[in-house]
Parts: structure tokens; C-alpha cells; sequence
């Protein structure tokens, strides 16, 4: 074991601040991975703050993490010392059940274990602790390939918000000819706005933010519709093939269910404290679907790194100091994130 820095929060409501904890050596199969960048995604606040009921204090979140290979087990074939590695928002799975077997460790019938909050195998009584730290610890069967061509910092959130809402886009196979909404233009959203533009579907996005329209069309959008106009929403009525719901808040879902065509669907991905309430109707007609989906599997992760290479896509960033954290979750609770913090990691402090 090694001592390492980070910063987690003590509790529901202590504010994120210096935390000091034990990493595990690497075992013949690990990379350890000097983190250079870690994007902060909404689920980083749910978790600190307890809002899905599921958190073990101390809480050090971050599963966005890009950084430098910095060592390997013996048995490590995929990286070698020197070379760029990804972590995303799983580092182990049970590798056997059938969802395992199938590339889809997110929905792991035994519970995969996430980058943070979660029991850590490798470490009895200890909890996972997350990339708002120095350096992390994770089996070379989790740790992805990044693209050389981009912009490192930038390709941080594409490990969570990029294969959230990759792996759904790809699921319904959204693309030429059909018509994508968009809900909410957060990390998550604007994401989505490029992966689904890319697809060559026509996207729409649906905010509460009229002054966020001018950066929609720039990051993929093709049309702009402010979620808190009735009549805007009323002509946008069951004319949607595909709508992906990333708003981290309460908000009326039957507002969005009601914009989708026969047999199309409402992929609910954002994850919001309090349940949704759905009209029996808004499904009954006509005949529409309500889904959710998780994150994404490891190779579904891998091709979306791949193909965001290959379009030169990433995340549009604003970057912050280590000790910025709290002020960016306020702003982010405000929706006001331009359109995903990321987190220099040598701006952490030494020792907590
Ligand atoms: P974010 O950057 O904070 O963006 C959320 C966006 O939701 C805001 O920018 C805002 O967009 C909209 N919004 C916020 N409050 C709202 C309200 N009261 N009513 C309507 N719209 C509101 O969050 P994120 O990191 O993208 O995460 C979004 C959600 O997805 C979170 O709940 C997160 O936990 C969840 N998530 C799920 C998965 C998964 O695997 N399913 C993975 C990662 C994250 P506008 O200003 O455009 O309205
Ligand atoms: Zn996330
Ligand atoms: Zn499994």
C-alpha cells in the first residue's frame, strides 16, 4: 500500500476538502495511473451529498480520469510505463454472469464496483475512492485506450458523459434520417448534441436555458426549443423518434413523453433525486416507450474513445484548481457549466 492525496467529502453536507488514504500496490494485473484530469460529473454531487440514498462517507468522487501509466504488474500485456490511460465509472465486475460474458459489465448481475463509494475487493473494509485523487490503482481489463490526436484534458468526460450517451444513441441505432431531442445542455447533453450530430441524426435540444441556444447550434444542434414554452413544446408533438432525458433535477417527464411518434422512445439517462412521475397516458398513446439506460460496457467504452478520434470530438471544457470544486458544484446546480468542469490535478495539494 502506498499513501495517497485526494479530496472527498466527510459527509452529506461537509463541503469537499484535503483527504489523505491508502491505495493498493498494484497486483500483477494492475496499471497504476499518475491522474493528470478528472472531469466532474453530476452524479460526482448526488453521490457527496447522499441524494440516491447509497453514499459511505468519506466520499471522493471522479470517474473521469485521464492521466499517465506510471507503473504495471507483471502480467499487464495492454500498457506499458509512459503511455495515456482513461478510467470511467467502473474498475472491476464479476467477469462470469452472462451480462459480463456479453461486453456489458454495467449491468453486472453480481454488481460491478464503481470508481468510487463502492466496497473495494482488493482492499477488505475499505471503500473504492474516486479521481479527485493523485493516483489510482485499477486492473488493466478497466483501463481504456486513449486517442493520441486530442486533447487530453478534454477527453476526460468523454468516460462518463461521452459513453453515457453514446452507448443509448448507438442502442436505438440513432442516425440518418431520424429526428433526436435532447434534453437538458449540461455535461451529459452536450455530449449528445455532438455524438448524436455525428450520427447524422437531425438533433434537436430542449433547455431551460434561452441564452444556451447560440452554443447549442455550434455543438450539434440543429434546432433549439426552451423547454419552458407551452406553445413551442405543443408543435413539437409526437414528432420525435428518439429523446435522450439528461436533467439532473426534477422536472415533468410527461412533457417530453408526449413529443414521441408511434413506437419511439424516451431514454431517460439523467438521475434525478426524487421519482418521476409518468402519466399512464403519456405511454398508452401512442404505444411509446419509457427506457433508461447505464453508462457503458468497457468495449462499448473503447469504441466510443475510438470513433471520438477518428470525428476529433470532445468535451467543451472549463477548468478548475482542485480547491474550485465547490464552487463548480454550486455552478453546475445552477446549470451554469460551459459544459464540463475538469479538474488539473497538479493543482492538488501535496499533502492533506
Ligand atoms: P449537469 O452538467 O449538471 O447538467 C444537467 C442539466 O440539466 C443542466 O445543465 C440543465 O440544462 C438541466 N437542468 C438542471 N436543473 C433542471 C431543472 N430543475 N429542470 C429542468 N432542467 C434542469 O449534469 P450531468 O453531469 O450532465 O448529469 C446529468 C444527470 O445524468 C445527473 O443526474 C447524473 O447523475 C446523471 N448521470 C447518469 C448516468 C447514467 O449512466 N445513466 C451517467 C452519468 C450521469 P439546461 O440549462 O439546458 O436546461
Ligand atoms: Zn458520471
Ligand atoms: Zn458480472
Amino acid at each position: 500500500m502506498f499513501a495517497c492525496t485526494g479530496y472527498a467529502a466527510e459527509s452529506a453536507t461537509a463541503p469537499l476538502a484535503p483527504f489523505s488514504f491508502q491505495r493498493r500496490s498494484p497486483g500483477p494485473n494492475d496499471v497504476q495511473i499518475d491522474i493528470l484530469y478528472c472531469g466532474v460529473c453530476h452524479s460526482d454531487i448526488h453521490t457527496a451529498r447522499g441524494e440516491w440514498g447509497n453514499s459511505v462517507w468519506p466520499v471522493c468522487p471522479g470517474h473521469e480520469i485521464v492521466g499517465r501509466v506510471s507503473a504495471v504488474g507483471g502480467d499487464v500485456t495492454k500498457f506499458k510505463v509512459g503511455d495515456l490511460a482513461g478510467v470511467g465509472c467502473m474498475v472491476d465486475s464479476c467477469r462470469e454472469c452472462a451480462s459480463c460474458r456479453d461486453g456489458l459489465e454495467q449491468y453486472c448481475e453480481n454488481g460491478f464496483t464503481g470508481t468510487y463509494n463502492d466496497p473495494d475487493k482488493n482492499m477488505p473494509g475499505s471503500r473504492t475512492y474516486g479521481g479527485y485523487s493523485k493516483v489510482i490503482v485499477v486492473d488493466q481489463d478497466f483501463v481504456l485506450r486513449i486517442p493520441e490526436n486530442l486533447e487530453l484534458a478534454a477527453v476526460a468526460p468523454l468516460l462518463c458523459a461521452g459513453i453515457t450517451t453514446y452507448s443509448p444513441l448507438r442502442h436505438w441505432r440513432v442516425g440518418p434520417g431520424q429526428k433526436v431531442g435532447i434534453v437538458g445542455l449540461g455535461g451529459l447533453g452536450h455530449m449528445a448534441l455532438k455524438l448524436a450530430h455525428a450520427m447524422g441524426a437531425e438533433v434537436t435540444l430542449f433547455t431551460t436555458s434561452p441564452n444556451k441556444a447560440e452554443d447549442a447550434k455550434r455543438l450539434g444542434a440543429h434546432r433549439v426549443v426552451v423547454s419552458r414554452d407551452a406553445d413551442a413544446m405543443a408543435a413539437e408533438t409526437a414528432s420525435f423518434d428518439f429523446i435522450l432525458d439528461c436533467v439532473s433535477a426534477d422536472h415533468d417527464i410527461n412533457a417530453y413523453l408526449r413529443l414521441i411518434k408511434r413506437d419511439g422512445t424516451l431514454c431517460q439517462v439523467g438521475a434525478p433525486e426524487k421519482p418521476l412521475a409518468i402519466s399512464a397516458f403519456s405511454v398508452i398513446f401512442p404505444r411509446r416507450h419509457f427506457a433508461g439506460s447505464l453508462i457503458g460496457g468497457i468495449a462499448e467504452t473503447q469504441e466510443m474513445l475510438d470513433f471520438c478520434g477518428e470525428h476529433g470530438i470532445t468535451a467543451d471544457i472549463e477548468m478548475i484548481a482542485m480547491d474550485e470544486i465547490n464552487e463548480a458544484y454550486e455552478r453546475m446546480i445552477a446549470s451554469d457549466v460551459k459544459y464540463r468542469f475538469v479538474i488539473d490535478m497538479a493543482t492538488m495539494p501535496k499533502a492533506a
